[in-house]
């Protein structure tokens, strides 16, 4: 069932140090919390036990190709854009066991998967991050075929929200109407404020489950001055976007450019590696695979993800359909930017920027989408291009 998305209603105002209760008051309640926490070098998504374990006092620095985690001036919890992790490996995990058979005297016998679902409480889920996660709830909840592993994992998730207090290098949410502010889609959205004399999180409620757990935790009503500065916060984060991508007719514009040159121009440098449709929260595609054990005595079917950067991807009857790079980066950023608003309703891209700063060759789909725009069709110049930094 697709989640009810309301609206705030109240604000608060919780103290740093009740960060701790606030996990504790979700983990009292049966959830899994995961937030961010830093590992090898990265803010990635795991388990919490308590506010001990996130980023406290780190930031990020990003551009295409490019992620460094380096000392912040305060103890900001939340003081980074987005790592490599998305909520997608929670709701649509990279892989899933199907179903297992066993040989039998006449023939095998399937042995279904019945596992509880889990129950995550996510803890600070960006707005691109919320918006991914809507278009996941449609493509897996509300097409003609719901997805089991999708469903029973979404039904049970609570969301704490965080609004941005500052935009990544390769950040456009704000081009994207996806962020940096949170609208809905939470349970309990926090924005954080720094300075010299607190340290302390504005709380809004977005759901009933949420003004509950908010009772567990102290906190105070938030007067107009906090939520005058949390919505500051928040309005500066959205004019320091680290890229701009000018979305006005962009899927009539991609229809129109099959042909264009630019497309042969970006498979030069592509890879196919796939990395930037792993890292992508709205990416879906998956593959399915049956193993074998040596005795011949097992079996096992798994879903996993996949990608259209593969060539297996598009394999039937003897041959690959996107056989070059060029007609799978076409296929990626036309699909997303385009295609993707005829299938689903909306972009497919929630301008959270994972794409570019983890393409090891820096590929910048802000940077594709404007160099098409600023050519025409046969690839001559029209206006002056500008780099992927406006
Ligand atoms: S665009 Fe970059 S991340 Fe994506 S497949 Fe090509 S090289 Fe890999
Ligand atoms: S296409 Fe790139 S910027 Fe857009 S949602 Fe996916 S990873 Fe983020």
């Amino acid at each position: 069932m697709t989640p009810d998305y309301a609206q705030p209603s109240k604000t608060g105002v919780i103290e740093v140090q009740h960060i701790d209760t606030l996990i504790q008051a979700l983990t009292r309640r049966g959830y899994e919390v995961v937030g961010p926490t830093i590992c090898e070098g990265a803010i990635v998504y795991d388990r919490v036990g308590a506010a001990k374990d996130l980023p406290a006092g780190w930031t990020d620095e990003q551009d295409g190709g490019t992620y460094r985690l380096k000392p912040r001036a305060d103890n900001a919890l939340f003081g980074y854009a987005v790592g490599p992790h998305s909520w997608k490996k929670y709701l649509h995990p990279p892989a899933v066991r199907l179903w297992r058979a066993e040989r039998a005297a006449n023939g095998f016998s399937i042995l279904p998967e019945k596992q509880e679902p889990p129950k995550f409480a996510f803890l600070g889920v960006r707005a691109c991050e919320l918006n991914g996660i809507r278009i996941q709830d449609k493509v897996f909840l509300e097409g003609p075929h719901t997805d089991p592993t999708y469903s029973s994992r979404r039904a049970n998730v609570f969301i704490v929200a965080v609004n941005c207090g500052q935009a990544g290098g390769t950040c456009f949410c704000a081009s994207m109407n996806t962020g940096p502010r949170a609208e809905s889609g939470y349970d309990l959205a926090l924005t954080e404020i720094v300075d010299k004399e607190r340290h302390r999180f504005v709380v809004e409620i977005g759901t009933e489950r949420g003004a509950e757990i908010l009772a567990d935790v102290p906190h105070e009503l938030a007067g107009e001055s906090d939520r005058e500065t949390a919505e500051r916060i928040v309005a500066e984060t959205a004019e320091h976007m680290g890229r701009t991508m000018d979305t006005a007719g962009i899927k009539e514009l991609l229809y129109g450019s099959y042909e264009h040159p630019r497309w042969e121009q970006v498979a030069q440098r592509c890879l196919t590696c796939a990395n930037c449709t792993m890292v992508c929260p709205t990416c879906f595609c998956s593959t399915v695979e049956d193993v074998t054990d040596l005795t011949g005595e097992h079996a096992e079917r798994w879903r996993k993800w996949d990608s259209c950067f593969t060539t297996d991807f598009s394999y039937i009857h003897g041959g690959s359909v996107r056989a070059s790079a060029k007609s799978r980066y076409r296929q990626w950023m036309t699909h997303k930017l385009a295609t993707w608003i005829d299938q689903f309703g909306s972009s497919g891209c929630v301008g959270c920027g994972r794409c570019i700063t983890w393409c090891p060759v820096g590929i910048d789909i802000t940077e594709e989408v404007r160099a098409i725009r600023n050519s025409s069709p046969d690839g001559t110049s029209e206006s002056s291009g500008r780099s992927g930094h406006d």
